[in-house]
């Protein structure tokens, strides 16, 4: 039940033993508990806190309690059925706690799988461990053996970029920069398998859980060269609790040895760690947008500094952070510039829509290149990043406009199953029938505003009825599996026009791919956040990247109002460099991250002027007590303002941001400051999230 007792002090043997346990509890700092028998750093134990029974992680075990012998509660139970979990790991979650200004239990127990935090899993339970290892009994999943002499022969860069992996200094960073198609996954595959044959563990981080089957499917063919059996493990949100549980497990003993996940990944404990790989390194799906706020990208940098391992950022469109560090030299930059198969960068084409007539949203000359490319028997894919049927419903006679009842923002028209539409709020899931008249003035006549996917899809199947479609987005990929279905098919040849978002913009490998169309790209053109072209133009360097990947000759055209931004003139040139160049120049000419950092602080309560007065109160601490905040003269704090969208299921949001172009005096500030703003948040009954390094202001 308990630890060896040879792992302490004999001299310590007679107890009390005191401990620090980190719960997942809303409240700062670890808490006090006592054992009467010695119990490791890292165990986890069950502890009675309140009313309630929790699992807590030790995490340190000082000499005397902070409190009154007698008041500290023992322990109810150590857990034993897993070792304690290592060094590394919990540095890193104090390393998470302290940078994200998070308890640290918060940090650490909801990055467990839930049966390894769930005291009902154990309670009553004779032997500790016992049913939840019993969950994580497995099959070995079948390898399929291949033929080990189709690898590619490495062109002169990519056998630069593995010997640059190989060779580099223990725990520094590498961005590996790579055009579309220029074969990254290939240096990846040459870099792990070294590294496995040394006898380590690799985690490879992908942005998104759809490309999990893509890069299972490579590694396991890859993995059965170098290591045999069954060696690989998954990780992401969509696996069920037991899967989540097996995969954790078998690459927290050892036996899995290459770890391929999503951004939570992260967080596993891994004994052999020798290399992370972190995939679309720009990709904002590594920052997670509640609870614990973190830049699993971030994350792994730290990681690999820690551990002295060398972490792999791969990117065709690096982040402008990681950019500026390799320009800087603190990352190695490693270039492959051009595709790796005998294929040139696929034709961008700008068709200016101002002075054209569209069909439903489409260009002349998409059409006709969508037309052609079913001729050629080949494939395309019709962009756009707006699911649903149409953004709003409309009443032409008084101009009335779907509003969701919580949100201030329209809802969404949907095609349900058939012919039935109904509205929906993207923002928090309201759904409502469509009205049979305009509530306002009572016209019938109520008209969908704009195009969604539906919307796309309908009107292909109509203009191209021998073209198979197939729709790609959100809605259409809801049930497990589905998402894998569609691209397989897609993949098999089965489908002729993909009409999607985002999620078909991303890493795929598709081979018959060769006209790529771009509909809405203007949207996002002049939003208020100062990363909407950075973003933009990834996105659109992304979706283009799909095309002619293997065959020559394959056409991207963006149709937009605004040809001559320039994000679309670089993005024609596929001048990243020259794109990252002028954004960082203009970045720092204002001051903006990278060079400066941020802290955003955002409150909400059912009224905005108690948000805006709470944050106001926030910021007019540090001139009302200048003596208390250190850091506080090197930080710059705005004016709070409301968020753009104001009010999300009846909750209204305000922001106030930091920044300060020295990270130690802002994270200084923010350590005394942030739990002063806790206690007004309490006082005022508003809620309050802190975010550093946010993605999104
Ligand atoms: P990226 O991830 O950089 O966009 P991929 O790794 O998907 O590109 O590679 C693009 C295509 O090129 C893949 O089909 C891959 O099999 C192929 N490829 C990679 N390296 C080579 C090489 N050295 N010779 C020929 N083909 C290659
Ligand atoms: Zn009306
Ligand atoms: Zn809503």
């Amino acid at each position: 039940m308990t630890a060896t007792p040879d792992a302490t002090p004999a001299s310590a043997s007679t107890g009390p033993f005191w401990l620090h346990v980190a719960l997942d509890v809303p409240l700062d700092g670890v808490f006090d508990y006592q054992h009467h028998e010695p119990v490791l750093v890292g165990q986890r134990v069950i502890v009675q806190f309140g009313r309630r029974q929790m699992i807590g992680v030790v995490v340190a075990l000082p000499e005397q309690p902070s409190y009154p012998p007698e008041q500290v509660k023992a322990i109810e139970q150590v857990l034993d059925d897993l070792p304690p979990f290592p060094a590394d790991w919990l540095r890193m979650a104090r390393f998470a706690s302290t940078y994200y200004h998070r308890p640290l239990g918060e940090v650490m127990m909801p990055a467990l799988p839930g049966p390894l935090r769930k005291p009902s899993a154990y309670l009553g339970k004779r032997s500790a461990g016992g049913p939840v290892l019993r969950m994580a009994k497995r099959k070995e999943k079948k390898v399929d053996p291949v033929d080990s002499d189709v690898l590619p022969v490495l062109n002169a860069e990519q056998q630069a970029a593995v010997e640059g992996i190989v060779a580099a200094k223990p725990g520094s960073c590498l961005l590996l920069h790579g055009v579309t198609g220029s074969g990254k996954t290939e240096v990846y595959m040459r870099v792990l398998e070294q590294v496995l044959a040394a006898g380590r563990q690799v985690l490879f981080m992908v942005p998104e859980i759809n490309l999990t089957p893509q890069f299972e499917q490579v590694l396991r063919a890859r993995l059965a060269r170098v290591l045999p059996g069954d060696v690989l493990a998954v990780l992401h949100s969509g696996l069920s609790e037991g899967e989540r549980l097996r995969s954790w497990l078998r690459v927290n003993s050892g036996q899995a040895r290459i770890l391929l996940g999503t951004r939570l990944s992260i967080f596993t404990p891994m004994p052999e760690l020798g290399l992370i790989i972190v995939d679309e390194e720009h990709d904002s799906s590594y920052k997670q947008q509640d609870g614990l706020r973190y830049s699993a990208r971030d994350l792994a940098v730290w990681r690999g500094y820690d551990l002295k391992v060398p972490v792999v950022l791969g990117s065709a469109t690096p982040s402008l952070e990681s950019w500026n560090h390799a320009r800087q030299g603190r990352y190695s930059l490693l270039s492959l510039p051009k595709r790796a198969r005998e294929v040139s960068m696929p034709r961008v084409r700008l068709v200016d829509t101002r002075h054209l007539r569209l069909e439903s949203g489409f260009s002349p000359q998409l059409l006709d290149a969508l037309e052609a490319c079913l001729e050629r028997g080949e494939q395309s894919l019709v962009f756009i990043n707006r699911r649903g049927y149409a953004p709003v419903l409309h009443c032409a006679s008084c101009g009335w406009l779907s509003q969701c009842p919580r949100c201030t923002v329209y809802t969404v028209l949907h095609r349900q199953n058939g012919y039935k539409h109904n509205l929906q709020c993207h923002h928090c899931g309201y759904q409502a029938p469509v009205p049979h008249a305009c509530p306002d003035c009572g016209d019938q006549d109520l008209q969908p505003m704009g195009r969604g996917t539906q919307r796309i899809e309908e009107f292909l199947g109509e203009r191209l009825p021998n073209a198979r479609l197939v729709r790609i987005d959100a809605d259409s990929t809801r049930l497990k599996g589905s998402a894998q279905q569609l691209f397989e098919q897609v993949h098999a040849g089965e489908v002729d026009i993909m009409v999607g978002t985002q999620m078909v913009a991303k890493g795929h490998d598709f081979t018959r791919l060769s006209v790529v169309g771009v509909l809405n790209a203007d949207a996002t053109l002049f939003a208020h956040d100062f990363r909407a072209p950075e973003r933009l133009f990834a996105q659109l360097m992304q979706v283009a990247g799909r095309a002619g990947r293997h065959t020559e000759g394959a056409d991207v055209i963006i149709q937009t109002g605004y040809p001559d931004q320039p994000v679309y003139q670089s993005l024609i040139k596929h001048d990243y460099i020259g794109f990252a160049q002028s954004a960082l120049n203009e970045r720092e000419s204002v001051g903006l991250p990278p060079f400066a950092y941020q802290v955003l602080l955002s409150a909400e309560a059912p009224q905005l002027a108690d948000a805006i007065r709470l944050l106001t109160e926030a910021r007019r601490l540090p001139e009302d007590y200048p003596n208390e905040f250190p850091g506080a003269d090197q930080v710059f704090l705005y004016d709070p303002v409301p968020l753009r969208v104001l009010r999300v299921a009846k909750v209204e949001r305000a922001q106030l941001l930091l920044e300060s172009a020295h990270r130690p005096a802002l994270q200084a500030f923010v350590r005394y400051w942030g739990p002063r703003v806790a206690q007004l948040a309490k006082q005022h009954k508003v809620r309050i999230t802190i975010e550093v390094d946010p993605l999104e202001i």
